[in-house]
């Protein structure tokens, strides 16, 4: 597929494709001392048009075979520009990379400048001015004497601007600068906070692989609990499980849970939310269940009222303790469903029901707006990765990412808690959820 250029791809593959760019220039240049990816890729935006490289070496010389490998990568299709320590390139498809090279001692300043939004990075040029320096591609330098600030690393460069560090992803001038200035800045959730996955899928249903492989890879990624949560009867196309095989399901849930040492297990359902917002399994069915999470996987052309007050009627359930993927969106595949998620968001701290920020990078659903407003209105979040096969479980940093985006605190989510905590918190009656998160602080 050719991609027109001002187009966009998903964070997903994006990352991907950084990945391939990297691999190849650090084996073809032995000098580089570190190379990370920059721009829109490393905060998260959901698409982007370009992947763009920061470029460490210790020796001045390297900075050239740098420049000469990368104009000549596998997917360099048309070089659009280069000079001594920077390039651009086209690839087959269209797609933008570029890189820039510095010594490592500018390598944080000029990361910082090559992370953040337009608005954000002229801010943080405001904030250096006004304190003697020069933040530039190059790095961070001394306004009068020119000569370069050492700053290997972004904390460096925050330490020397008299700031709190601004995670990358919230680098978009929405306030984030306001709150480092003023050291009140929030305790936003991070990769390793998470400790469990509430969202995925076996061959029971439409995952592709076998139950006790699918633990496996949650285990070696470092999860300390996952939910099974195959579909319930009414995804007929997903291979949804009837009332007696979700029964059977439990069973093997317990029994692998029960052999396995470092993970514990949860039973669980994503369960259809039909479209009257009924649930697909009788109340008897649900109480048998560790977790139960919810979703919107038919008739998604109803109208807003509609849709939002089947949510909603899911929401009043005891038993539904999650609700997944909200708008049912598929980027740039299918639109998001008509919903009210102002009234959602608000139905949802009323019945201390968690919203899923879904991990998929073709979902990413709550997107980071969605996710920002709900912070605002004090809801609790699961960050799941809706696993169908092995890998997928890599997915954690974009649903993660998006957190950060929207301003998500440690303490607003659930699987960040230990299987213990998680435990007390499920055990808990619904109208008593929010306030054990609160209690936590
Ligand atoms: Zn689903
Ligand atoms: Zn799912």
């Amino acid at each position: 597929m050719r991609i027109e250029q001002g187009d966009r791809i998903g964070i997903g593959k994006a990352r991907d494709y950084a990945k391939d760019v990297t691999t190849e220039l650090e084996l073809r240049c032995p000098g580089i001392a570190r190379i990370m990816v920059a721009g829109s890729v490393r905060r998260g935006v959901e698409l982007v048009n370009s992947i763009d490289l920061i470029c460490a070496v210790d020796d001045e010389v390297e900075i050239l075979t740098v420049i000469d490998a990368f104009t000549t990568l596998s997917n360099t299709y048309t070089v659009q520009s280069h000079d001594y320590s920077s390039a651009k390139f086209l690839d087959k498809s269209g797609l933008g990379f570029s890189i820039k090279v510095v010594r490592s001692q500018s390598f944080g300043g000029a990361l910082v400048h090559a992370t953040g939004s337009v608005a954000h990075v002229e801010k943080l040029k405001e904030i250096a001015a006004d304190l003697g320096s020069t933040l530039s591609p190059d790095g961070l330098f001394d306004l009068e004497s020119g000569s370069a600030i050492d700053v290997r690393d972004e904390q460096n460069v925050f330490e020397c601007l008299g700031l709190n560090f601004v995670p990358p992803e919230m680098r978009e001038d929405t306030g984030e600068l306001e709150s480092a200035v003023e050291h009140d800045f929030p305790s936003i959730i991070s990769l390793n906070d998470i400790r469990g996955d509430l969202h995925c899928h076996t061959d029971w249903s439409d995952g592709r692989f076998p139950m006790d492989e699918m633990v496996e890879a949650a285990q070696s990624r470092g999860l300390e609990y996952l939910a099974i949560t195959d579909h319930s009867p009414s995804a007929t196309v997903a291979n949804g499980l009837s009332p007696d095989r979700l029964n059977l399901h439990n069973h093997t849930v317990r029994t692998i849970g029960s052999a396995s040492t470092g993970i514990d297990l949860l039973t669980g359902t994503e369960m259809d939310i039909k479209p009257d917002g009924s649930l697909d399994y009788s109340d008897e069915v649900l109480s048998d269940l560790d977790i139960v999470i919810a979703s919107i996987h038919s008739a998604m052309d109803q109208d807003q009222a509609i849709m939002t007050n089947r949510v909603i009627s899911a929401m009043q359930s005891p038993h539904v303790d999650v609700i997944c993927h909200l708008t049912a969106r598929l980027l740039e595949r299918r639109a998001p469903v008509m919903m009210d998620v102002e009234s959602v968001f608000e139905a949802a701290v009323l019945t201390g029901t968690v919203m899923e920020i879904n991990c998929s990078p073709d979902r990413l659903d709550l997107k980071a707006d969605h996710v920002r407003r709900a912070v605002e209105l004090g809801v609790i979040f699961a960050i799941n990765t809706d696993s169908h096969r092995t890998h997928q479980f890599d997915n954690l940093r974009f649903g993660v990412q998006t957190a950060i985006r929207g301003w998500v605190e440690k303490k607003q989510v659930v699987n960040a808690l230990t299987f213990h905590e998680l435990r007390r918190f499920l055990n808990l009656p619904k109208s008593d959820r929010y306030e054990f998160m609160k209690s936590r602080g």
